[in-house]
């Protein structure tokens, strides 16, 4: 009750919920209760929790912030969706996101832009805003969100909240709307590290609907809360200190650097010599499978259809004409070009072995440091509008995160302070499966 609340008293100046799903969710508190009462335990049991509108819930309309999806109303629950449920979560509502995950700032949501809350006349990062200002405006204390490019973490980083994208792998896909298939990933976004563990742990699994889930034991991405720094090797990729870094920024990491070498941390500089490469390979990737994934959004099976069509090819463009957003057709045509014969050895290819020398730079530096650590993003929160005319300064606001979706590592963002009574994120980036270190390291800074 108390976060339903403070959903309809202070969320008409924010936007970042869709739909508020109160009544099922008193329903589900009032289970929660019950199970409590016989003694029952689940690891989040009664814990409300708000779910980004690209995972599919049964019953709930699922528009992942297009006119395309309006109509839609999933017959089914994502995996992630189902596991916070059976640890018992509650769930308050679905929240607002860019139009198919593909932003970074909220604005291109058919439901509108979302308003950051410490400043409302800024952006609150995308594309998983309306997770990122609910959980910064405690309108619920925690939400789902995805990560392609920096989804997670650049939005968590504007709204002043923790957000953790783990390894490609580790999240089911199952239920959770495609953007770019080999780059997605499901996390948690709360309040602390620790509770994007716990949160973590409902969510995380072996699940064999997604062929790209992995297969590992179970754990507890909680165990390392209290881990002792001494000689924990720290690496600063020097690329993510360079021209183009907020001074603001880079004096709040300055000080987060100094509290881990007093407790002990190591701090080594090391190089990823080809980050520089990870915007433009990205935008070949991503928009090439997008367009590839958007392809079943053809007005005939589910969703968006066009009035009164004349034959197929008038219902196939005029449904997805009118359906989907300016963005997603920009990544649409992208995709569609790089993919087409005679470019695809020259951009989709290209890109592919970028990719892998990207990935081999970080394994190189796993072999000399445990974690690596750098801004999330190179700007504090943006004003609405302030990059919407120009696409390639919105793609740079991802300039730090997207390198770890190019190569499958889990990566986070938490709070480091404020600059100008804006909040700043610091990143985290891990080797493969390394969820609980690093979670364990940011929750010294809580
Ligand atoms: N901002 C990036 C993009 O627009 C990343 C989005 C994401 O991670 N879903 O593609």
């Amino acid at each position: 009750r108390l976060y339903l609340d403070r959903i309809e008293r202070l969320d008409a100046d924010l936007n970042s919920f869709v739909t508020v799903t109160a009544e099922s969710a008193l329903e589900q508190a009032d289970a929660a209760d019950a199970r409590l009462a016989k003694g029952e335990e689940a690891p989040l049991l009664g814990v409300p929790v708000a779910q980004k509108d690209i995972f599919c819930t049964r019953g709930v309309r699922t528009a992942c912030g297009s006119r395309m999806l309006d109509p839609f109303v999933s017959p089914y629950d994502a995996t992630v969706v189902e596991r916070m449920h059976a640890a018992g979560a509650v769930m308050l509502g679905k929240t607002n996101m860019d139009e198919f995950a593909m932003g970074s700032s909220n604005e291109t949501s058919f439901y509108g832009p979302v308003r950051n809350p410490w400043d409302t006349a800024r952006v609150p990062g995308g594309s998983s805003g309306g997770s990122a200002a609910a959980v910064g405006a405690r309108l619920a204390p925690g939400a789902t969100g995805t990560d392609t490019g920096g989804s997670i973490r650049q939005p968590a980083a504007f709204c002043g909240i923790t957000g953790l994208k783990p390894t490609y792998g580790r999240v089911s896909r199952y239920g959770m709307i495609a953007f770019a298939s080999s780059l997605d990933q499901g996390g948690p976004m709360a309040a602390s590290a620790e509770d994007c563990g716990h949160m973590l742990n409902a969510m995380a699994g072996f699940d064999e609907r997604d062929s790209t889930s992995l297969e590992r034991p179970a754990e507890d991405f909680t165990a390392a809360l209290d881990a002792d720094l001494t000689g924990l090797r720290i690496g600063l990729p020097q690329e993510f200190f360079g021209e183009g870094l907020d001074d603001g920024i880079r004096a709040a990491l300055d000080e987060a650097i100094r509290v881990l070498r007093e407790r002990g941390a190591e701090i080594r500089e090391v190089s990823l010599p080809n980050s520089h490469l990870s915007v433009p390979a990205y935008y070949v990737v991503a928009p090439a499978e997008a367009s590839s994934n958007l392809s079943r959004f053809d007005g005939v099976r589910y969703g968006y259809r066009c009035e009164d069509p004349q034959d197929l090819l008038d219902l196939y463009t005029r449904s997805r004409g009118e359906g989907f957003g300016a963005e997603v057709k920009r990544r649409i045509m992208v995709g569609t070009h790089v993919l087409s014969a005679g470019y695809y050895d020259a951009y989709y290819l290209k890109a592919q072995k970028v990719r892998r020398v990207i990935a081999d730079d970080f394994r190189r530096v796993f072999a000399d440091v445990d974690l690596l650590l750098g801004p999330t993003t190179p700007e504090l929160p943006f004003e609405l509008g302030a990059k919407s005319a120009d696409p390639v300064k919105m793609y740079l606001s991802d300039i730090y995160t997207i390198a770890a979706n190019l190569a499958g590592l889990p990566a986070m963002s938490l709070p480091a302070g404020e600059v100008q009574g804006l909040p700043v994120g610091l990143q985290l980036i891990g080797n493969y499966f390394d969820e609980a270190r690093m979670i364990g390291v940011a929750h010294q800074f809580q």
